[in-house]
């Protein structure tokens, strides 16, 4: 029988994000600035995943991401898990926390809320994890996150 080929080449050291949401991995890739990374990069959209059905996974060729960068990768896909490469085998594999206060990424949906009226950066506060919800720190509104906005 023939062997399994593998769909994304394996990197020697670098992070490998698993399980992203299907369809989010471009938004994530926005999140990691990947257009401007000397990085070699793999971007898998629609894997196949036994848990998931469908996945999408980036493998980035000798980056560490920083804490900021996991939390807003958590934001878009709370599934994402990370795996650290090192000389082609796991070092580290976890899930990544949604953090419990996200500054500037989140545009506030509510239209009448002072974020949008005056340039004030946005704060806001997990308030639920399943699933992911958070609340403005100026209007004191709630919102799913599948509902609300980006800019990073
Ligand atoms: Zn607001």
């Amino acid at each position: 029988m023939k062997k399994k080929q593998l769909k994304v080449d394996p990197i020697k050291t670098g992070t490998v994000i698993d399980h992203i949401t299907a369809g989010k991995a471009l938004q994530v890739a926005e999140i990691l600035n990947i257009s401007n990374s000397e990085s070699e990069i793999m971007v898998g959209i629609n894997l196949y995943s036994k848990k998931m059905g469908k996945k999408d996974i980036i493998k980035i060729e000798n980056r560490e991401l920083s804490e900021e960068e996991a939390g807003s990768i958590a934001l878009i896909s709370p599934t994402a898990t990370l795996i650290i490469i090192e000389n082609y085998k796991v070092v580290r594999k976890f899930f990544i926390d949604v953090p419990e206060k996200i500054k500037h990424h989140i545009i506030c949906p509510n239209p009448n809320c002072i974020t949008n009226i005056e340039s004030v950066p946005t704060l806001f506060f997990l308030a639920g994890k399943n699933p992911v919800e958070v609340r403005c720190s100026y209007c004191e509104k709630k919102y799913f996150i599948e509902d609300v906005k980006f800019s990073f």
